[in-house]
């Protein structure tokens, strides 16, 4: 199996300003065609340093694609970078030259004396055409490996790489197909995740199942890859057989499907509606789930009561209910929950109160305490959570688990 590896180019990256957005665009694509990124390196805009990263990369892997560094600038090191590990010199093409200027009478400008530097290509090269800026991108094959050198700035990266890369690569790649399906779970922690799962996740399988977790939940991606295109599809198809049938209802959806758009879409086929009554989360419920469109069919309406006397007098909550109890307690938020399903006149509500942070605990209730209730026909199921981190944390994940317990309920 071929193997890339990718290095980014510049200061920016390693301060910090700049995410290296180009990086995961490569890294995703060349995984899609059958080429796993196995190593990635970032490089100061310094010459010495990118030949060492192309030396790593070159070491690791069969493709190696650099982004950045071939501005016209004394910090643009990258042509150069690449000269120094061929061991050649860089030599002018005059027809790049002609096509610069071009590039800016097009625009009514005359060529800056500095972006002839552009034009310089190491011996041996090929240069690789830039629809989209002035620098040009290189090509080189050395010692069975094929280096592409792209510029940094990403609509530019992306245009030569889909236009003059991709297809290089495919070729080279040798009809390697990889089909790759990813499971959404949301439920249970990522160690969780992997006890149920087993052996499944071991390194070196084929498929390959890959885990990332953040706020809106876990993510299993199962990365398939044969010579045929079908055997990588039915070899993926049956890792997904296998994690369903470990992981249950922890599975919400594929894809790039999202809770509010799963729950919305059950609803929406079982003729259901749905209120909301928020307090920490501030609307967040509401938010997630009017991102989807079409959501009018189930959702008709939220309150977000901050406030006490918002909650008794928009949903009818008990004053001694607070008094006794508290504002943030099992008895309120069933109390929101029931008054947001009366007042709507829907078959789901949600209610939500919580201490997102930093301020507001106390003793017994410790910042990040929030209880969420579901209120339904048949009764009205509450569930008290303690999210350790920052207040939007807190209160994205209150807001997840509400949807979450609404889509456990509607399979119920
Ligand atoms: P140019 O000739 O347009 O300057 P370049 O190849 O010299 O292109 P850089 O100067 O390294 O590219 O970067 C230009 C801009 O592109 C940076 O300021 C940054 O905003 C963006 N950029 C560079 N590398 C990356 C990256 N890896 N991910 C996301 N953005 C990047």
């Amino acid at each position: 199996m071929k193997k890339a590896s990718i290095i980014s180019v510049g200061n920016e990256i390693l301060s910090g300003r700049t995410v290296d957005a180009n990086c995961a665009y490569l890294s995703a694509r060349l995984l899609s065609m059958g080429i796993p990124v196995v190593s990635a390196y970032t490089s100061r805009d310094d010459t010495e340093a990118i030949v060492r990263s192309l030396e790593l990369a070159c070491a690791d892997a069969d493709v190696v694609v650099t982004t950045g560094g071939l501005g016209p600038t004394e910090d643009d090191l990258t042509r150069n970078a690449v000269a120094e590990f061929l061991g050649v010199e860089l030599e002018i093409r005059p027809g790049l030259v002609a096509e610069l200027e071009r590039f800016f009478v097009r625009r009514g400008l005359r060529m800056p004396e500095r972006n002839r530097i552009q034009a310089y290509v190491p011996a041996g090269a090929e240069p690789i055409e830039n629809s989209l800026g002035t620098a040009p991108g290189i090509r080189v094959e050395t010692k069975g490996k094929l280096l592409f050198v792209l510029p940094g700035v990403p609509s530019e990266m992306k245009g030569m790489f889909e236009g003059s890369v991709v297809g290089q690569v495919e070729q080279f790649g040798g009809g390697q197909f990889v089909v790759v399906k990813r499971l959404r779970c949301f439920g249970a922690g990522e160690s969780t995740i992997a006890e149920m799962v087993g052996g499944i996740m071991e390194r070196g399988r084929n498929p390959l199942v890959n885990c990332t977790v953040n706020q809106d939940g876990i993510t299993l991606d199962i990365v398939a890859t044969s010579e045929n295109r079908e055997m990588a599809a039915e070899m993926a198809a049956k890792d997904e057989e296998v994690l369903r049938a470990r992981l249950g209802d922890l599975v919400f959806g594929t894809g790039e499907q999202i809770l509010g758009e799963v729950v919305g879409q059950e609803l929406s086929r079982q003729g259901k509606t749905l209120a909301v009554a928020e307090s920490c989360t501030g609307g967040l419920v509401a938010k997630l789930l009017t991102d989807v469109a079409g959501a009018s069919r189930y959702f008709r309406c939220g309150w977000v009561t901050y406030d006490n006397r918002a909650k008794m007098a928009e949903l009818g909550v008990g004053a001694e209910l607070i008094e006794r109890y508290g504002a943030v307690s099992e008895e309120v938020s069933r109390a929101m929950a029931a008054g947001a399903r009366r007042e709507a006149g829907v078959d789901f509500a949600i209610g939500i109160t919580g201490i997102a942070g930093p301020t507001g605990a106390t003793e017994q209730k410790p910042v990040g305490l929030v209880y969420i209730s579901v209120d339904f026909h048949q009764g009205c199921d509450t569930k008290r959570c303690t999210f350790p981190q920052d207040r939007a944390s807190v209160r994205r994940r209150a807001a997840l688990t509400a949807l979450n317990m609404v889509r456990l309920k509607l399979k119920a």
